[in-house]
């Protein structure tokens, strides 16, 4: 990842892989075991090291919010000493039933809406804000996750309306509390790296809105793989450019405990 990140002259790069989950919490496919948290570190600052001098590397982590159950402000990620969080919405809690993501295949969301939402694909969008929403509003992480994660399956407004009032609504709650947050938000190119989306999270609307409140964007291809590091960084350019927007910024370390931002003109995208 270092190697192609440097060869393709990318200003940083940062790991921030999905952090354990309590053990209380169900497995999944994508979360760390927390056994192997010590090597990952170890592993990512060994990295630092070797590319020390040519290309920056930073460690960080995603954290999972659940209701009740996970947010950044766990113990067992402030003690960490990383040097930067990430805040996602992945899981819901639904009023009946066991958590589910939003993350995963269409049918995985279907089931979740029909079995804790009573089929009814408005309530889950309106739980998927108000864990948004609570996230924010606990804080303890510098940048918001693909934020409108929950649109991915919804294709042809398959579960719910993006044009309805209350969704409307409910971005401009979020769009709010990220600007009197403080936080950046996050631009990610994952979904079209992976074939699920045509377009960034969050969607050029979205980004429009955040752009009036001056809420600062970073780029991330939320690559999974070398060859995707810098993927589709020219679709969210554009996209950001459209929005409005005439520079990113970069990820530059920290200092007195609050990151620092390099703000850089959007058409030097590296
Ligand atoms: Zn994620």
């Amino acid at each position: 990842m270092c190697r192609t990140a440097y060869a393709k002259g990318l200003a940083a790069i940062g790991f921030s892989s999905h952090a354990p989950l309590a053990k209380t919490l169900p497995k999944t496919e994508w979360n760390m075991p927390v056994e192997r948290l010590g090597n990952y570190v170890d592993e990512v600052n060994a990295a630092r090291q070797r590319w020390e001098g040519k290309i920056a590397v930073y460690l960080g982590l995603e954290i999972d919010y659940i209701k009740g159950l996970r947010s950044a402000l766990d113990n067992d990620i402030t003690g960490l000493n990383l040097d930067y969080l990430i805040g996602s919405v992945h899981y819901l809690v639904p009023p009946h039933g066991a958590p589910f993501t939003v993350d995963g295949p269409a049918a995985e969301l279907e089931k979740g809406i029909r079995e804790g939402f009573a089929a009814d694909g408005e309530t889950m969008v309106n739980a998927y804000w108000d864990a948004v929403t609570e996230m924010l509003a606990l804080g303890g992480f510098d940048i918001i996750g693909h934020l409108d994660l929950v649109k991915k399956n919804n294709a042809a407004h398959r579960f719910f309306n993006i044009e309805s009032k209350t969704y409307t609504q409910r971005i401009e709650e979020v769009v709010r509390a990220a600007a009197s947050g403080g936080f950046v938000v996050e631009v990610n190119t994952g979904g079209i790296n992976r074939g699920y989306l045509s377009e960034t999270y969050p969607s050029p609307e979205i980004l429009r809105l955040l752009r009036r409140h001056n809420v600062p964007v970073m780029i991330s291809a939320d690559a999974h793989n070398a060859q995707d590091i810098d993927g589709h960084y020219q679709t969210a350019c554009q996209t950001l450019l459209d929005a409005g927007y005439t520079s990113h910024v970069i990820f530059a370390g920290r200092s007195g405990g609050k990151p620092v931002w390099h703000e850089q003109a959007l058409e030097m995208i590296r």
